[in-house]
């Protein structure tokens, strides 16, 4: 059987359906992933630039590669490959989108239940007295850095640095559909990331099938998938939705 069909199928059949994504779904809506070395990543190197450390001791410094992340993201767009998640979430079958990503756009494709495992970058958050306001593009442009209206402490994109803990309610809303899912879809992650890759650890070991779609094989390949393809995205998930 065509293994597009097999996968179909066993959503199908499954019903619950739960997606894990990284950054690999967002590299054709023109995000370049951090592995890569691709884009601003070429300038910046993340385990520098997205630390808690270094945000505390130089935000000046960190707020120019902040700004260039931003227009990164507000320049963007869904992939086809967030498309067919919402498609699937519309059929009745997707019930939560796990996503490590910060750019907001599983939300833009329309999907509505998603759990931002490292935050939104579409946010900001006061470092001192952790007021959140939306991060627009006109913001951007407030040298050398926006402050709190508050409180004038520095403000940072509201997501995960390096050195930081994981959202409290995230990592429990993600605790739970990585429970109670029958099927994890596995897009674009290269599973090094903790604690967010134990997630699909949790679904095996609770029964749930394991589908994975990445152009390289990753830590889960060898160890938990039960499908998978060999890929981009944004080819392979909308020959998925076709069969279903
Ligand atoms: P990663 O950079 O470690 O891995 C990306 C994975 O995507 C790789 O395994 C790669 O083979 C795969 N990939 C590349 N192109 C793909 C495509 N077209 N289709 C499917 N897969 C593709 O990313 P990660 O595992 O998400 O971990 C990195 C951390 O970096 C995350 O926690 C995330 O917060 C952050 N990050 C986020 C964004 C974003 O929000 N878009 C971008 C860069 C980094
Ligand atoms: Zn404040």
């Amino acid at each position: 059987m065509d293994d597009y069909k097999k996968a179909a199928d066993t959503i199908r059949e499954k019903g619950y359906v739960v997606a894990f994504t990284g950054a690999g779904i967002s590299v054709d809506s023109g995000i370049p992933t951090f592995r890569g070395g691709q884009g601003l990543w070429e300038k910046y190197d993340p385990m520098e630039y997205a630390h808690i450390g270094s945000f505390s001791r130089d935000p000046q410094k960190v707020w120019v590669m902040l700004r260039e992340m931003a227009q990164v993201i507000f320049d963007s767009s869904p992939s086809p490959a967030h498309i067919a998640l919402n498609e699937l979430e519309q059929k009745g079958y997707l019930k939560a989108v796990i996503t490590q990503n910060v750019d907001g756009l599983h939300q833009i494709a329309g999907n509505s239940s998603v759990i931002e495992y490292h935050g939104n970058h579409r946010r900001l958050v006061c470092m001192n007295c952790s007021k959140k306001i939306p991060f627009t593009p006109e913001v951007v442009g407030i040298m050398p850095y926006p402050n709190c209206e508050k409180c004038n402490s520095a403000l940072k994109p509201d997501v995960v640095f390096f050195g930081e803990g994981i959202p409290m309610l995230a990592m429990v809303r993600a605790n739970e559909e990585a429970n109670k899912c029958k099927v994890m879809i596995i897009i674009g992650t290269s599973g090094v990331v903790y604690p967010a890759a134990e997630i699909p650890y949790t679904s095996k070991a609770m029964g749930a099938t394991i589908i994975e779609i990445n152009p390289e094989s990753t830590p889960f390949t060898s160890s938990i998938t039960d499908m998978f393809f060999k890929g981009s995205a944004s080819d392979i998930l909308p020959k998925i939705l076709k069969n279903i």
